[in-house]
């Protein structure tokens, strides 16, 4: 158990798609370990093993929704199926989005209400879950992370140029950037 360094946008791993996962073995489930360790002291609601500079197709969620269900898990292999994007702009506030590859910073954007996972568990075993809302949004972020797609590559105008700004400013988008949750502080 150990808490990882988290990779900043232009990490490659984070810009290609993520290799399959062939066997469920020792090595993934100390990498699942450690990933749940990283994302609750990130914190986050999401992790894909591209963010900690694995080439897996494996991400993590833990997120509780209005409703008080926790929806928490592993999904290895993953495939996402999600109804049309809604039309129109991002509401700024409940549309606002982050991403532990682009710490500290929030821009809206638009995604599907509904998502359906397929994926399988650590047992081996394929599940499917139906997910509206946060926790639809959860999955297009993390799944879009093993398409090696980041959400500020999502962007619309004028949030895209913001987000390119942003990136810009902090140095970041070249290769061999990380934080450590719990030692670097970079909400500021
Ligand atoms: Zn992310």
């Amino acid at each position: 158990m150990a808490v990882l360094p988290i990779v900043i946008t232009g990490e490659p791993v984070l810009h290609q798609r993520a290799a399959e996962v062939g066997t469920i073995d020792d090595a993934l489930r100390r990498l699942v370990d450690d990933m749940l360790d990283t994302m609750a002291a990130a914190p986050g609601v999401g992790l894909a093993a591209p963010q900690v500079g694995v080439d897996a197709r494996v991400f993590v969620y833990d997120y509780t929704d209005d409703d008080d269900v926790r929806w928490h898990g592993v999904a290895i292999n993953p495939e996402l199926l999600v109804s049309p994007p809604p039309l129109g702009e991002p509401d700024d506030v409940d549309d606002s989005e982050g991403c532990l590859s682009v710490p500290g910073e929030r821009f809206p954007l638009r995604r599907s209400d509904r998502a359906v996972l397929r994926a399988t568990d650590l047992e081996g075993v394929e599940y499917e879950l139906e997910a509206t809302g946060w926790v639809a949004r959860i999955f297009q972020h993390e799944f879009d992370h093993l398409e090696g797609v980041l959400y500020v590559d999502r962007l619309a105008h004028p949030h895209s140029k913001a987000a390119a700004k942003a990136v810009r400013k902090r140095s970041w988008g070249v290769p061999g950037q990380s934080w450590l949750p719990g030692r670097d502080d970079l909400e500021g």
